[in-house]
């Protein structure tokens, strides 16, 4: 695994003593933002276990380990923007290259806390739009 010495996520901490250390299961994430840079940081250092481990059991669908894997093969994640975190909601932009061409995942992601644990519940969906 490529060694990073600054957190992939963006926080300006040291891969270790951020994202890595939730990663390696050496402490927990304390927040949903938390546990949301890390998930971003495991796609980053493809950790697919992780990323399996953290989705809310509910929808550990089938495929979804398949999912995981062709979206890291598809795209390079370059940059996260947390754009808001509040209560079990964190809104970000994260940028990628793809084969193609550049672009931006903009999610509001939900979040919900199992067992004293946080797991990712999904994206929401703004009717709105
Ligand atoms: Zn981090």
């Amino acid at each position: 695994m490529k060694k990073f010495d600054k957190c992939p996520c963006g926080s300006g901490a040291a891969y270790n003593e951020c994202c890595g250390a939730i990663i390696s299961g050496s402490r927990k994430a304390q927040t949903p933002e938390e546990l949301m840079r890390s998930r971003y940081t495991a796609y980053v250092v493809k950790n697919v276990d992780y990323l399996v481990q953290t989705t809310h059991p509910t929808l550990r669908t089938d495929d979804l380990e398949k999912s995981i894997r062709k979206w890291m093969r598809q795209v390079e994640w370059l940059k996260l923007h947390i754009i808001a975190a509040e209560g079990d909601r964190v809104e970000f932009m994260a940028e990628y290259l793809s084969a193609t061409a550049p672009g931006r995942h903009h999610e509001c992601s939900v979040f919900k806390k199992l067992n004293d644990e946080w797991f990712y519940l999904g994206e929401e969906f703004d009717s709105s739009l």
